[in-house]
């Protein structure tokens, strides 16, 4: 299409807006064809005991390899998936691969396995616990190895069901963890109302503990709450030996992060509970009493 407005500069914007509008329409028929034909993978990324660098668990992270566009970044299509519905498929095809790995994996090693649900997939009420429950009984996955992952955005939403839903989770064993934590506006005081036993320090907080005075008084500060509530504490993104060695010293026990592992396919992944014996995991038994 032409675009007539040249003179004043806005046909710069609107082409931009236009291929914005593009892509989004593209992605999202690829998006459904993907979901429909299975074609998304997960990938793990380790968890570890800081102390002793034991694997104790693995996230699920979704990948999306289109064979015309590349990879895509979740960060791209999560939201969109959660703009257009599909984030219901996507996130059952998830939570039923990744069950049923970390299933297989439990004769390895005691695995907290932790998947990412949206704040979307909660809308659907009690269709979302049957289907988490359906999916745990079907894979034989233990309901105390499975984490489910949930950012604070899903608080602000006052759908009066949430409180239940997540207990009604909690009852049957999950463990429940707030991710990216410190990066939503929510009040301090959910912590308490809702029956979370996990929080995910953001990896924002992480990058800058060296230099940033702020950023290390704002970690301990999580990390003494943490305790006081009695919140497990994973930190994120520990890039470097140092990162990890400062939260092991503020008492930090988990954390996750490239220096320890990046993402990988459930092959890789197998291999590294295999290989590694400095990695060999810690009873999860353990890991919790240990707190
Ligand atoms: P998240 O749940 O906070 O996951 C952690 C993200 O940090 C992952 O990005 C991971 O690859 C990345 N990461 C881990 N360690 C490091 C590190 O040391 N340095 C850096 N720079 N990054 C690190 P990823 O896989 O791109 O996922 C981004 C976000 O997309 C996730 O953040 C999560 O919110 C969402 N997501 C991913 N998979 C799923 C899924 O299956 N369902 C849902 N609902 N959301 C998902
Ligand atoms: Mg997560
Ligand atoms: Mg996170
Ligand atoms: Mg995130």
């Amino acid at each position: 299409r032409v675009k007539e407005r040249g003179r004043n500069g806005f046909s710069f914007y609107d082409a931009i807006i236009d291929q914005m509008a593009r892509r989004r329409l593209k992605l999202d028929a690829k998006l459904r064809a993907a979901i429909e034909q299975a074609q998304l993978e997960i990938h793990y990324q380790p968890i570890l005991a800081l102390e002793h660098q034991q694997i104790i668990g693995a996230e699920a992270l979704v990948r999306w390899h289109d064979p015309e566009l590349g990879p895509i970044s979740p960060a791209e299509f999560i939201p969109l998936a959660e703009s257009n519905g599909l984030i219901h498929r996507l996130g059952e095809q998830v939570l039923s691969t990744a069950c049923r790995q970390a299933a297989e994996w439990q004769a390895l090693c005691p695995l907290q396995l932790s998947v990412n649900v949206s704040s979307v997939q909660f809308h659907q009420g009690e269709r979302l616990l049957a289907e988490i429950r359906r999916v745990l009984a079907s894979s034989a996955l233990p309901p105390q190895c499975l984490t489910i992952e949930v950012t604070e955005s899903l608080l602000l939403g006052n759908h009066k069901d949430l409180n239940s839903q997540l207990q009604s989770l909690a009852d049957s064993g999950i463990s429940l963890a707030i991710d990216d934590f410190g990066t939503g506006y929510s009040a301090l005081s959910y912590l308490q109302a809702f029956p979370f036993d996990k929080l995910k320090i953001d990896r924002s907080f992480l990058r800058h503990l060296d230099r940033n005075q702020a950023d290390k008084s704002l970690v301990q500060a999580i990390l003494a709450m943490a305790q006081a509530l009695g919140l497990q504490v994973v930190a994120e993104g520990i890039e470097e030996a140092w990162q990890g060695e400062f939260l092991i010293q503020h008492g930090c026990q988990f954390g996750q992060g490239f220096y320890y592992g990046r993402p990988v396919p459930a092959e890789a992944f197998e291999a590294m509970l295999r290989d590694a014996p400095r990695l060999s995991p810690l009873p999860v038994a353990d890991a919790v009493a240990s707190r």
